[in-house]
C-alpha cells in the first residue's frame, strides 16, 4: 500500500537535522510523498530550497492565521509575487484560513480572501486551516468562490459542515483528531461520507495521535490515522488506501 501525508511541517525546527530520517521512516511504511505547506513569508522562501533537497516533498505557499502580524497585508502582496514567480513548484495555496483563537478576525478574513483570489488566479487548490470558524470560512467562500477546490485541513465538525465543503469540491483532511474517542461527531463523518471525500495527514510536529499526547508528531504516525479510518469504514483496507492516495494525487495534481 502507498500513502501520502497530505499535510505536515517537515521543515519546522523540531525536525532540524532529522528530516532525512523522518522521510526514511515514513517511506518504510509506504508513505511516498508529503505535502509541506507555507506558514509565513520567510518560511515560504525557505521552502523553495527545501523542496529541491527533498524531492518527495511537495510545497504550498501561504500565511497561516497564527503567524499574521500588522505587516501581513504587505507580506501578502509579496507572497502573491513569490507564488506567481514559482507557480510551477507549487501544488496548492496555503495553509491559510481563519482561527477564532487568533487575534484580529477582520485581518484574518481579508488575508484569507486574498489567498482564495491567489489560488483562483494560479489555478491551484487551497489548504484551509479552521478552528471554530466554519461560519466565517463559509462567509469568505460566499464572497469569493474557490474555483479549484482544496482541502479542509484537520477537519473536525458535523456531517452537514462536511457535506458543505465536499459540495464545493473540497476534500476533508483527516488527522489526529479522528483517533480520539471523544471526537464522535467527526468520526461519524468518516463513516458516513463517500470514501472519495477524504485524504489523510499528520500535521507533524503538531496534532499528536491518541496515545502519543505530549510527544512530537511525525509523518510515520500517518499509519495510526489510516488504522482509525479503516476502523470507521466498511471497505477493505487496500481499497481505502488506494482511494486516499488517488484523492491526494488528484487534489494536488501530483
Ligand atoms: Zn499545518
Amino acid at each position: 500500500m502507498r500513502f501520502i501525508d497530505s499535510h505536515c511541517h517537515l521543515d519546522f525546527a523540531e525536525f532540524a537535522d532529522k528530516t532525512s530520517q523522518q522521510i526514511a521512516d515514513a517511506a518504510s511504511f509506504g508513505i511516498e510523498k508529503l505535502i509541506v505547506p507555507g506558514v509565513s513569508l520567510a518560511q515560504c522562501k525557505r521552502l523553495i530550497d527545501f523542496q529541491q533537497v527533498y524531492s518527495c516533498c511537495h510545497i504550498a505557499f501561504g500565511l497561516h492565521p497564527y503567524f499574521l502580524t500588522p505587516d501581513s497585508r504587505q507580506e501578502m502582496a509579496q507572497l502573491v509575487d513569490l507564488a506567481t514567480r514559482h507557480r510551477e513548484r507549487l501544488v496548492a495555496i496555503g495553509e491559510c484560513g481563519i482561527d477564532s483563537q487568533c487575534a484580529d478576525l477582520p485581518l484574518q478574513q481579508a488575508i484569507f480572501t486574498d489567498h482564495i483570489q491567489l489560488a483562483n488566479m494560479l489555478e491551484l487548490p487551497l489548504i484551509v486551516h479552521h478552528r471554530q470558524s466554519h461560519h466565517l470560512i463559509a462567509q469568505s467562500f460566499k464572497q469569493t468562490k474557490p474555483k479549484f477546490g482544496g482541502v479542509i485541513h484537520a477537519f473536525s465538525g458535523s456531517r452537514q459542515q462536511a457535506q458543505y465543503y465536499v459540495n464545493l469540491g473540497f476534500k476533508l483532511g483527516l488527522g489526529g483528531t479522528i483517533t480520539y474517542p471523544r471526537a464522535k461527531k467527526t468520526r461519524d463523518v468518516v463513516s458516513a461520507l463517500p470514501l472519495s471525500s477524504f485524504v489523510i495527514e499528520t500535521d507533524a510536529p503538531s496534532m499528536p495521535v491518541f496515545g502519543y499526547q505530549g510527544q512530537i508528531n511525525t509523518p510515520a504516525r500517518l499509519m495510526d490515522v489510516f488504522k482509525h479510518v479503516c476502523q470507521l469504514r466498511s471497505e477493505p483496507k487496500e481499497e481505502i488506501a488506494l482511494s486516499l492516495y488517488a484523492s491526494s494525487c488528484e487534489l494536488f495534481s501530483i
